[in-house]
């Protein structure tokens, strides 16, 4: 199939590309969307065969649900029962934004979207490409990360090209994601309400505006086997480069030691900007300052892509502590690790 480029960087000027982009999604076929989190691969959510294409063009296992992209807060009630009002007051503090829900379905969408469940996750993004999009379609919009399964997560166009050219009817390039890693998920079908996936809605905010939130085992361990998790995707090997990782947790200093120690020839190192010299025989992905943890979430994905293309046999990664996005950071290190995770004191 041949895959249709289309540049998009902003909804003025833009509007025919943004209605063609829309018109192959109402009739059936795959685009991927820029979003602020990161490329998502876009279909009619309420279309069960472009919902089985998503499925096939990722190689995803077919009970990990989708979330569905809406407009705006008041398309939650044509898809979804029973809304609480706390789903109210989280769209009108974070939406359209990298927060999404997870609500009792309506009937009107189709169980293959959601993966078997009652539930249905939605989000409204703020890329204003992605709504303008969506808004043309006017159909809610599946759109799972738009990555191979197992792969890091794509957060320019040039690593939806990698994975999906030819694969899919179109890619929307509207650059790079502002914000890097996936969007923050909240159960909300249960009480109190849980988190699922830290993402690019740091938790602590959530937690202002609807106090406790449990989260869920698989944040911050590997699923027990033959656990049934409550975010079926949580199971699946996830982000992972061709080389094993290991994350090393612990204060900058020390796990920098750490792997200064451990590092030989074939190393890749993922480290902060403030030790990035000290491994000058190894192939280095620098995260963005100590400090900047909204850089660390812009470059996580690019990083654990990059040593793809070179020899590196191993890959050791510095880990952010768990503050603000640095849960999210943290999270996408750990599963690009499968857990294999080494705690410095
Ligand atoms: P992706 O769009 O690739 O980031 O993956 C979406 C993730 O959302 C899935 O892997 C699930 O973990 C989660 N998810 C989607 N729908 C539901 C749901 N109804 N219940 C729980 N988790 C969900
Ligand atoms: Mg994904």
């Amino acid at each position: 199939m041949r895959t249709k480029l289309f540049i998009i960087h902003q909804v003025e000027g833009f509007q025919e590309e943004i209605d063609q982009a829309a018109h192959i999604i109402r009739e059936g076929g795959l685009v991927a969307i820029p979003t602020e989190t990161v490329y998502g691969l876009g279909a009619d959510a309420l279309n069960e065969d472009a919902v089985r294409r998503i499925y096939e063009a990722k190689g995803r296992p077919s009970n990990n649900p989708l979330i569905i992209h809406v407009p705006s807060a008041d398309w939650l009630e044509d898809y979804c029962r029973d809304v609480p009002e706390v789903a109210y007051r989280l769209a009108e503090q974070f939406w359209p934004g990298p927060l999404t829900m997870i609500l009792q379905a309506k009937d009107v969408v189709p169980k293959r979207t959601t993966g078997g469940l009652d539930t249905v996750a939605v989000r409204c993004p703020s890329h204003p490409v992605a709504l303008a999009i969506i808004r043309a379609a006017g159909v809610p919009v599946a759109a799972p990360s738009a990555n191979t399964s197992g792969r890091p997560s794509c957060t320019t166009a040039q690593h939806v090209i990698e994975d999906m050219a030819g694969k899919i009817e179109g890619i929307v390039d509207g650059g790079d994601c502002a914000v890097g890693v996936e969007s923050t998920i909240i159960d909300l079908t249960c009480e109190p309400p849980q988190l699922l996936r830290p993402g690019g809605m740091p938790l602590e905010d959530i937690q202002a505006v609807i106090g406790t939130v449990r989260i869920n085992g698989a944040v911050t361990s590997e699923p027990a086997p033959g656990e049934v998790p409550r975010a079926p995707g949580m199971a699946y090997r996830h982000y992972a480069p061709k080389a094993p990782v290991t994350v090393v947790v612990g204060e900058p200093e020390r796990s920098a030691r750490f792997i200064q120690a451990n590092v030989g020839r074939y190393s890749g190192v993922i480290c902060f900007d403030e030790f990035a010299e000290r491994y000058p025989e190894q192939v280095v992905q620098s995260l963005g300052s100590v400090e900047d943890k909204a850089e660390q979430a812009r470059r996580v994905f690019d990083a654990l892509r990059a040593f793809d293309s070179t020899q590196v046999q191993e890959i050791y990664a510095q880990c952010p502590d768990s503050d603000g996005l640095g849960l999210a950071v943290g999270n996408r290190l750990k599963k690009a690790a499968g857990f294999h995770v080494v705690e410095v004191r």
